[in-house]
This record gives C-alpha cells, structure tokens and sequence, in this order.
C-alpha cells in the first residue's frame, strides 16, 4: 500500500500515540523514510509532543530528539518484524495441522494398506489423541 503524502501527514498523530494498526504503521514508515517532506512533519510534531510531555517533568529531558524519533522508529519496525514473523508461523502451523488432519483421515480409511512406518506413526498419532482426550 503506497500512502500519499496527505494520507501519511494524517497518520503522524496516530502513529506519535501508537493508536496505529501494523498494517497503517508499515506503509507509514516506508513512506516517511522515502519523503523527507513527510519526515520533517514527522520530527516536527515529535519534537512538539515531546517538548510537551517531558519539558516540566522529566529530569532526563534530552536534546537529542532525532535520536529519539530514530530509536522509535526502530521499535516500530522490529515490532512489525515480530508480527510478520509471528504470522508466519501461524500460518505454518496450521498447514501442519492441515496436513495431519488429512494424513489422520486418509490412514484411517486406508488403514490396512498402510506401510509398516506409517501403521506406527498412526499408532503414536491416534494413542497421543487418546491420551489427550481421555
Ligand atoms: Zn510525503
């Protein structure tokens, strides 16, 4: 999804509050990193948000606040990484699961013309559902 510059201004706010949904945040970032336009507006109301929140506050107010956007875009990406990559797995588990199922269904049926191996693992298969079961 490419954002226009208009779209990706409209997600800097959502984006600084983190009310951003993963899929919004990716296209986001990749734009901002291509636009130093948008990247501007970015550091600009970053460093206001920032300004804002910790200037009375915060003892450790720092200067360095292009580092600290940096560090939050950083974030940012490994935690898309993680999600990716965590819906990856899932959808590898369920293409296992999907795989058993049918191994599960069709060795039932084909029981007697089986394979030694595969009357064993069968064995094992329908025993590990017994005891979960049971
Ligand atoms: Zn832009």
């Amino acid at each position: 999804m490419k954002l226009s510059c208009r779209e990706a201004q409209h997600l800097i706010s959502p984006y600084l509050t983190d009310e951003i949904s993963n899929r919004d945040c990716s296209a986001f970032l990749s734009h901002v990193e291509d636009c130093p336009k948008c990247m501007h507006e970015l550091e600009t109301s970053f460093m206001i948000t920032y300004a804002l929140k910790h200037m009375d506050t915060d003892d450790n107010f720092t200067f360095d606040i292009k580092g600290l956007l940096q560090e939050k875009i950083r974030k940012s990406k490994l935690r898309l990484q993680m999600s990716q990559f965590t819906a990856i797995v899932v959808w590898i588990l369920i293409v296992l699961m999907g795989i058993a199922i049918v191994f599960i269904v069709f060795s039932l049926f084909f029981r007697d013309s089986l394979p030694d191996f595969g009357k064993e693992l069968l064995e094992i298969i329908l025993s590990a559902i017994d005891r979960t079961i049971g």
